[in-house]
């Protein structure tokens, strides 16, 4: 990774899935194609998103999430000790009903789950590339578990899975490992009490860079809802930020772009790289590069520019292929425009 260039840009994660792929516009969506196929062409859709985010100008590329259905469920499917036949509904986030998968007894990695995807986005580029993952926390969360009855006792164990996996994406020469952990902003307690302590599990002995994605979520309405009632200005980070400032974590991001986040919560996050979300992806709109510039000069009152990655708030995967094509030139475009005034 050129680690001389300033404002070096990057995504959360996903990105929509060609159509022939899966449905468009939906989380969770179904694959339109199986077996040998369903291989080759979720090989041809990476192809595709790393070509588009380079040719874009995005610095650090991903997969665009486009092997799994889902960031989270997709890596749990992996494991033992998780009954994916009998699903039960919970609230999620304390904010929508899903139909989750049972943890039935103790769960265990018994063998590689993301690693060949991950060594597939490796040989696709020459760009530095970040693979993402979930996060404890935000794993325990989108299960039911009937077996170890402890939040605290789950999110430890997938700490551990966890570790093992993100050592042998690392191997497989991957840039950045990001950890989902949109829970993070909810949790605030379990974050302080052993949830961190899980993150940093997960990282521990990575020398790649480790990062922490936490958000308000996709732009679906449960999310929209939710963020309706959070009031004028959104504090939650300010209960996290702190503690991951005195964590081993590497990268911390957070939503910037039309959020209600008081911009100066990142001086909370000294010493740390600074994903700062300067794309919106609750709405359609393509953001101007000047209004991406505008952000990004905002966040470089609180955090350095070689600390600073413009970013985009969220995962785009509920988003159009268009417009998240164009969501990906205005950040590289905005990004450009400021460092041309550095
Ligand atoms: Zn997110």
């Amino acid at each position: 990774m050129d680690t001389t260039r300033r404002l070096r840009t990057t995504i959360a994660g996903s990105l929509p899935k060609p159509s022939w792929l899966a449905e468009p516009n939906a989380l969770w969506a179904p694959w339109r194609l199986d077996g040998a196929m369903l291989e080759e062409g979720k090989h041809d859709a990476v192809r595709l998103v790393v070509a588009e985010q380079e040719k874009a100008g995005i610095d650090i590329v991903t997969d665009g999430e486009q092997t799994r259905r889902h960031f989270v469920t997709s890596f749990i499917e992996g494991l033992d000790g998780v009954d994916f036949e009998h699903k039960e509904v919970v609230r999620i986030r304390n904010r929508y009903d899903a139909a989750v998968p049972v943890v039935v007894g103790p769960v265990a990695r018994r063998h590689p789950i993301f690693v060949a995807d991950a060594a597939f986005l490796r040989s696709t580029t020459r760009h530095a590339v970040k693979y993402t993952l979930p996060g404890p926390l935000t794993m325990v969360d989108t299960l039911l578990d009937k077996h170890y009855r402890s939040r605290e006792k789950l999110a430890h164990a997938f700490a551990a899975i966890l570790n093992a996996e993100a050592r042998e994406i690392e191997a497989a020469g991957v840039d950045v490992i990001q950890f989902d952990e949109p829970a993070f902003n909810v949790y605030f307690d379990e974050v302080r009490d052993f949830a961190l302590a899980a993150l940093e599990r997960a990282a521990e002995g990575l020398s790649c860079k480790t990062a922490v994605h936490i958000c308000y979520g996709y732009g679906i309405k449960a999310n929209n809802d939710w963020k309706q009632t959070l009031g004028n200005e959104w504090r939650q980070y300010e209960n996290t930020f702190p503690l991951l400032a005195r964590s081993r974590i590497d990268q911390v991001s957070l939503e910037c772009a039309n959020s209600h986040v008081p911009i100066d919560l990142i001086a909370l996050l000294a010493g740390k790289d600074v994903m700062v979300g300067a794309i919106d992806v609750a709405r359609d709109t393509v953001e101007t590069p000047d209004e991406v510039a505008a952000v990004i000069r905002q966040a470089l009152r609180f955090v350095p520019p070689e600390r600073l990655y413009p970013c985009t708030n969220c995962g785009m995967v509920p988003l159009t292929r268009s417009v998240a094509a164009g969501k990906l030139r205005a950040l590289a475009a905005g990004a450009a425009l400021v460092r041309a005034e550095l």
